[in-house]
């Protein structure tokens, strides 16, 4: 039985990345999934031309409508989801990047994406999760969202602060300690990744890693055996600092 699994913001970038690798695996059929599904539909039929086993799906994680119809169809076809990664996000610089400047019109958008967004796709599809063997759910969090490595002056990105992005990771932190918590008795593994400092549109040209090596953290979590770890913030296997 082969196993499913959706990605969201999967359209291009580490999303696109994870979906070819998980597809690459063999026994894993992927739902790729894109707030604009003309562009979904595109990406999918090039990870198709590669003979892999992708289907796109459109899903806005900002719309409720959007997300309902998304688990509805994968309810209805499948039954159940193996894998989910919250894969989409945003960097919004709408002001001066003082914290204390950030207009709250960006902490809103900010937010609506990359937490309250996580959030809504995750509890719609965790009833079809929990009808998996082993579910596996990955958060596409940041080193930047780090608080440990924020406040330690010695840290590499003590002085990378893009507030709201910033905050908002360190808040898909703390709800994935605690999803972890609540899914503890069960065999389903909940974890954040952060993926390095990926060349895409988000992380840059000037990004040392290639989207190759930014999926291997996310894919990695998504195939983590029974003896994986659940809770934690993951790069390239190792733990980071919260
Ligand atoms: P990217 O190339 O900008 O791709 C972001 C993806 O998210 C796009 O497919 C985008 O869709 C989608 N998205 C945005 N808003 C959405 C919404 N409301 N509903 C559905 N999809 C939406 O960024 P990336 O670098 O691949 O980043 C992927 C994840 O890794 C993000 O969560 C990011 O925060 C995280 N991350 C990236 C880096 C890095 O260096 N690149 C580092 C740390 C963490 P559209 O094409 O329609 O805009």
């Amino acid at each position: 039985m082969n196993k499913i699994a959706l990605i969201t913001g999967a359209n291009k970038g580490i999303g696109l990345e994870t979906a070819r690798q998980l597809a690459r695996v063999g026994d894993i059929h992927v739902i790729l999934t894109a707030r604009d599904p003309a562009k979904g539909a595109a990406a999918a039929r090039t990870l198709t031309d590669e003979g892999l086993d992708v289907e796109s799906l459109g899903l806005d994680v900002t719309d409720a409508a959007s997300i309902a119809a998304a688990a509805r169809s994968i309810e209805q076809r499948f039954g159940r989801l193996d894998i989910l990664v919250n894969n989409a996000g945003i960097s919004v610089r709408a002001g001066p990047a003082r914290v204390s400047a950030e207009p709250l019109e960006a902490w809103r958008r900010t937010f609506d994406t990359n937490l309250f967004g996580l959030i809504a796709v995750t509890q719609a599809f965790l009833p079809l999760i929990k009808k998996a063997p082993a579910g596996r759910i990955v958060n596409l969090s940041s080193i930047l969202g780090s608080i440990t490595l924020q406040a330690d002056p010695k840290s590499p990105i003590y002085n990378y602060k893009l507030a709201t992005y910033d905050v908002s990771k360190s808040a898909v932190n703390a709800w994935t300690v605690h999803l972890a918590y609540e899914l503890r008795d069960t065999p389903i593994k909940v974890n954040a990744a952060h993926p390095g400092h990926v060349k895409t549109d988000m992380g840059g040209d000037n990004a040392p890693l290639e989207v190759s090596e930014g999926a291997k953290t996310s894919v990695a979590l998504a195939l983590l055996g029974p003896d994986g770890p659940s809770g934690a913030f993951i790069h390239l296997g190792r733990p980071l600092p919260w």
